[in-house]
């Protein structure tokens, strides 16, 4: 199974930090990434798309995006098709992180539609999970995500929470069948973790993992489960990764705030591949 590590720079950056951050990040990747079976994506705002793709052109930095819709075109104001994505050499999208649910409302069942659009032009999905903190002091993070994750696979609402949900744009989608979501990448996010410094242990980490893992098992194959990379994501940095990343059932990092900084970004890839 490969390691990820994902920088994700959320609405910031800007031309200059593109072309300061590539040459910085393309003169300091290690030459044995591949080798070492670790793979690295930078996710900047869309507008920053092509400049940072042509400055990764032929490099081991792949291109990722942070967002996209779930149709192939039409009266979508604003939005941006996996097409398109494709179109610009885009390789990973992030669905579901916790801050297009929490402020834009992104619900689960779109998110179950994007997971089915990305990978039917073979981008691959980072799909995020994640409880928030009043989820986990009530002890609620393994149903939380469980609901997540089964809600992503298509296990229609009504089956996972007994709801029914109209839709009335978006087709109702079909079950992931494996070989789909043989395809996908997951990242576990606790919502309290992310951009505030409180990182989780890596054992509380770890044991979340290794519980997305049992759904997998479960849901799909043993070969499903194991071969599947699962991503930490919440406050990642130079000082925490090493650790983080040493933990059996994690299998790479999705990094916000540190992303951003270079040197912080390869001190990490290189956490990955030691
Ligand atoms: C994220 O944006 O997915 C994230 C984990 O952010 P941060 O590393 O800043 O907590």
């Amino acid at each position: 199974m490969c390691n990820w590590i994902v920088g994700n720079w959320k609405m910031n950056g800007s031309l200059a930090h593109v072309a300061e951050f590539t040459a910085a990040l393309l003169k300091g990747i290690p030459a044995n990434l591949g080798a070492a079976g670790t793979r690295v994506a930078i996710c900047p705002p869309h507008p920053y798309l092509t400049a940072v793709g042509e400055r990764i052109a032929g490099s081991q930095v792949e291109l990722g995006a942070q967002k996209v819709h779930p149709l192939p075109s039409g009266a979508f104001t604003g939005e941006v098709s996996p097409v398109m994505l494709s179109e610009f050499g885009v390789s990973v999208c992030i669905i579901g992180h916790s801050e297009h649910r929490q402020y834009f409302g992104v619900t689960d069942v779109i998110i179950a539609q994007k997971l089915h659009a990305l990978t039917a032009v073979g981008i691959i999905p980072i799909l995020c999970v994640g409880e928030t903190l009043v989820e986990r002091e009530a002890d609620r993070q393994k149903e939380v995500i469980e609901t997540q994750l089964r809600l992503a696979m298509k296990d229609s609402e009504e089956d996972v929470r007994g709801r029914q949900v109209s839709d009335t744009v978006l087709a109702p989608h079909p079950e992931l069948s494996e070989e789909a979501a043989g395809k996908l990448v997951i990242a576990y996010e606790p919502v309290w973790a992310i951009g505030t410094g409180q990182t989780a242990t890596p054992e509380q980490a770890n044991g979340m993992h290794e519980f997305i893992r049992d759904i997998l098992r479960e849901r799909y194959s043993e070969s499903l489960a194991e071969a599947m990379p699962i991503l930490y994501g919440g406050s990642v940095n130079e000082e925490n990764a090493g650790e983080l990343l040493r933990q059996p059932d994690i299998n790479g990092a999705l990094v916000g705030g540190a992303s951003l900084k270079a040197d912080a970004f390869l001190s990490i890839i290189n956490q990955a591949i030691k």
